[in-house]
């Protein structure tokens, strides 16, 4: 039977819950066992693919193509275990569910109320992984303990701990520990406040993991043991890391983390070294140098819109031992003036919706192929590149996406990206989003095969408007190189530039898929190219 290891937060919110949660899904693939994460955001929103990056950050995107929370990005991250439609429940996902099956009579004139009928919908959610057989199911609970929309939810955790068993359910508390400068000291009172709350509801933490910036003395471990009825072996000090964020899972393993949860659900497992991730660390404080990649977006501001992209990118320097300097350039800016450009060492146009800035990304699209600079397009930054190429080249004067023509107010002369539906040649029609895994054929010589090294690829997809088939032919004839297609609808999925250092969009977002442990191909290679572009 699976065990439950559920990760709640206390005192505030942005201690990195989810990054917390993924490195310890590391250390128990580490040892051994299988696992499956998921997360549970208390949120009304059905799912967050209409929510605003400004509220959001970036949507992160399944291979059955389920539109969800950016932690399943950590999740894959960490621990190498792709997620799925089941791993993230929102509570919109929640009610909208029970409503229907109230419209539809399932309850059968029955009283609908939050307890049983909403926690037993979240724990049929949960437990519906146990169908995977996992040895693990691990569930991170969104937002701070004394949340009124996440209360529901801490009810059916702590029912959920009676269902299967105490000795199969086990709670982790992660809190914050202050420092007061004025005072020179710790104060570990937010935390007892937020164990007592949960107490209250009925779960007590077996584990807490303190967030802080100073490290804590025996004396403060002590006390929270003794105030929070937790042995001092299972208070855990996550202090804040000085290089990067992937030294966790070595944080969590030092103090014994997986040890603790294996004694709790009394599963006997070796220890084994973390020896991919002490190498990865050793590379991320000793690089060989230092590679500048300007990203050229629309919300360039926030921290994370485009998190995949940030992390993948760091992830190809890994691959080369260097650092990567993200540059963060507002598309706007370089519609007047692409000199910014020239302090960077590669182009990246990541994904996008609406057309704020889209001017400036198609400018940098072809500052990139003008000058040699190593370019790499994502979705959004594909089409970039074949309207450039199209105006630019082909000569095709206004070429555009048809994506805004409402929005211009006028119908683009030449749709070089539109709508499946808008195009001949293509077997499938529907102007819906094409979400998830999707195949792709590649072909053999191109730059997209010598990183792939393999023909038949998958990757996932988020978007609407695709490479307008009718143009093909001429953009072949001035060379641009359809690199990738979909072998299925036909759609071009790669394209790329010959005589150019490196040269490379995509229609769909490798970004997702990449593990500092285990750095993309198209993002290694990329980040490869842009250092030797710039040594
Ligand atoms: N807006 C574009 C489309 O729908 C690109 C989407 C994206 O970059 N994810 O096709």
């Amino acid at each position: 039977m699976a065990k439950y290891l559920i990760v709640t937060g206390g005192v505030v919110s942005s201690l990195g819950k989810g990054i917390t949660a993924a490195s310890i899904g590391r250390l128990l693939i580490n040892r051994g066992l299988s696992i499956r994460m998921l997360k549970l955001d208390p949120y009304l929103n059905v799912d967050p693919g209409t929510m605003s990056p400004y509220q959001h950050g970036e949507v992160y995107v399944t291979d059955d193509g389920a539109e969800t929370d950016l932690d399943l990005g950590h999740y894959e991250r960490y621990t190498g275990q792709p997620t799925s439609q089941k791993s993230n429940i929102t509570a919109g996902s929640v009610y909208w569910n029970v409503l229907h099956k109230e419209r539809h009579g399932d309850y059968l004139g029955g009283t609908v109320q939050m307890i049983p009928h909403i926690s037993n919908e979240i724990k049929e959610r949960i437990r519906s992984l146990e169908s995977e057989n996992p040895d693990v199911i691990l569930i991170e609970l969104g937002g701070t303990v004394g949340d009124i929309e996440g209360l529901i939810f801490l009810e059916a955790l702590r029912q959920l701990g009676t269902d299967v068993g105490r000795d199969n359910a086990m709670y982790i508390h992660l809190t914050y520990v202050p420092y007061i400068k004025a005072a020179s000291e710790v104060k570990t009172k937010p935390t007892q406040q937020s164990v007592a709350k949960l107490r209250e509801i009925g779960i007590l933490p077996h584990i807490l993991v303190c967030r802080t910036e100073v490290d804590l003395t025996d004396e403060h471990i002590e006390k929270l043991s003794l105030f929070c009825n937790v042995p001092k072996e299972c208070v855990i000090v996550e202090k804040d890391v000085e290089t990067s964020i992937y030294e966790i899972p070595l944080v969590l393993a030092e103090q014994g983390v997986d040890e603790q949860i294996l004694n709790h659900f009394r599963i006997a497992r070796p220890t084994k070294p973390l020896k991919d991730w002490q190498k990865l660390i050793s590379v991320i404080k000793k690089p060989k140098g230092t590679v500048k990649i300007g990203v050229v977006g629309k919300y360039s501001e926030l921290q994370d819109a485009y998190k995949s992209i940030y992390e993948a990118l760091y992830h190809g320097g890994y691959a080369a031992e260097y650092k990567v300097e993200i540059v963060k350039i507002a598309a706007e800016e370089i519609e007047e003036n692409p000199d910014v450009l020239k302090t960077v060492s590669g182009i990246l146009i990541p994904g996008g919706f609406g057309s704020r800035g889209m001017e400036g990304k198609i400018r940098a699209a072809q500052y990139a192929r003008e000058n040699n600079i190593p370019f790499l397009g994502i979705c959004l930054g594909m089409q970039c590149a074949v309207i450039e190429f199209a105006r630019n080249v082909c000569g095709l004067t206004g070429a555009h996406t048809t994506e805004f023509d409402e929005e211009r107010g006028e119908k683009t002369e030449h749709p070089v990206v539109c709508l499946m539906e808008e195009q001949q040649d293509v077997t499938e029609k529907g102007g819906t989003m094409r979400l998830g895994a999707c195949p792709c054929d590649l072909k053999k010589g191109t730059k997209a095969f010598e990183a792939y090294g393999e023909k038949k690829i998958s990757e996932r997809h988020r978007h609407r408007y695709e490479v307008n088939n009718r143009y093909c032919e001429q953009f072949e004839e001035k060379g641009l190189i359809l690199s990738g297609r979909n072998p299925d609808i036909g759609v071009v999925e790669m394209i790329e530039l010959p005589g150019h250092p490196w040269y490379v969009a995509t229609q769909a977002h490798p970004e997702l898929k990449s593990q500092p442990v285990l750095p993309h191909p198209l993002f290694r290679d990329f980040v490869a190219a842009s250092i030797n572009h710039g040594s």
